[in-house]
């Protein structure tokens, strides 16, 4: 059983991995402003955002117009509140945040809307879009330029005090100083490669510095280990508080406490309401949740040994 799990595991990740990457180009693509940028609507107003109440409204959405990804997706997330998204991979999670981001837009006439406060984010200029969004992906893209760069992006105002503060927060901190520059060393292709789990902690830094409204978390702590998984989760928890946030999540413990949990199938919602709601239910969450527990449980001897007696 053990011996059929791990190699299956394990392409699951290589494939993974591939497919995000060039994801990912794509990102660094809009972010660069080098290709496919959505332009503004004509007089394009500036987000107000109040609450930022966040609402998906009969969303549909096809990369390609043969291959239809998300079918009538809706959901709110009232101000100030977490919804979790989960779902096997493939099922349209990702999705939800660049289309909130705005790396595609919604196609008019298929009907569906994303409002933030009431504005359609179509309708408002960018810029103040993506002010007020702050994501942490599933793979972050660093700049090829120092540490300290990486993590000020995110406010390219701030304080080298708030940099480190922010470092610290993501635990990051110590392992910057350890380095021969410190905050100064080059990354990215062309200075010093981080692991995955490295590059999730500056985007965290980056993003607790941008102190955004809205928060997106897309498998923010996957690449970590599960105890460095718990400590960072505390903080994420930690500013999530009092912020509209979207957590995608691959596992499933560290949504237990969100106010909704929304699980997708094939680009469907197909189950929602809190933990106990969908645990009591018996539906297609509590299986994924009765799958996960047994997995702990049998890896958790594997992991840390001083357990094994
Ligand atoms: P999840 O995050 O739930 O694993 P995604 O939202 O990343 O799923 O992907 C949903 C589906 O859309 C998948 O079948 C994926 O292959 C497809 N997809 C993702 N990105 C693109 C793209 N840029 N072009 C075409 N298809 C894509
Ligand atoms: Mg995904």
């Amino acid at each position: 059983m053990l011996q059929l799990y791990i190699p299956l595991n394990f392409l699951g990740v290589v494939y993974r991995e591939l497919k995000q990457a060039l994801t990912d180009m794509d990102r660094m693509f809009t972010l660069l402003g080098a290709a496919r940028e959505i332009p503004d609507a004509p007089g394009a107003a500036s987000l107000a955002v109040r609450g930022a109440e966040l609402s998906l409204e009969r969303v549909s959405f096809a990369y390609e117009p043969s291959r239809q990804i998300l079918h009538d997706v809706s959901f709110t997330i009232a101000a100030g509140t977490t919804t979790a998204v989960v779902g096997a991979s493939g099922a349209g999670k990702s999705t939800l945040a660049r289309l909130l981001f705005r790396f595609y837009d919604l196609d008019r006439t298929a009907g569906g809307a994303i409002r933030i406060d009431g504005q359609d984010i179509r309708d408002v200029k960018q810029e103040t879009l993506r002010a007020a969004i702050g994501i942490v992906p599933q793979d972050t893209v660093l700049f090829n330029d120092t540490i300290y760069y990486n993590i000020a992006y995110g406010r390219p105002s701030a304080t080298r005090e708030e940099v480190v503060a922010a470092a610290r927060a993501a635990h990051i901190h110590d392992f910057i100083e350890g380095l021969p520059k410190g905050y100064d060393t080059p990354v990215g292709e062309r200075g010093l490669k981080l692991s995955g789990g490295e590059k999730q902690r500056v985007a965290i830094a980056r993003t607790l510095l941008k102190d955004p409204p809205i928060l997106v978390f897309d498998e923010a702590t996957s690449a970590l280990d599960s105890r460095s998984e718990r400590a960072i989760q505390a903080e994420l928890d930690q500013i999530a508080r009092g912020r509209t946030t979207l957590v995608i999540a691959h596992r499933l413990s560290t949504v237990v406490h969100a106010h909704q949990i929304i699980v997708m199938d094939h680009g469907r919602i197909v189950e929602r309401g809190t933990h106990a709601e969908l645990v009591r239910a018996g539906g297609h969450f509590a299986q994924m949740w009765a799958l996960q527990q047994q997995q702990a449980a049998r890896e958790a001897p594997l992991a840390d040994p001083a357990i094994v007696n």
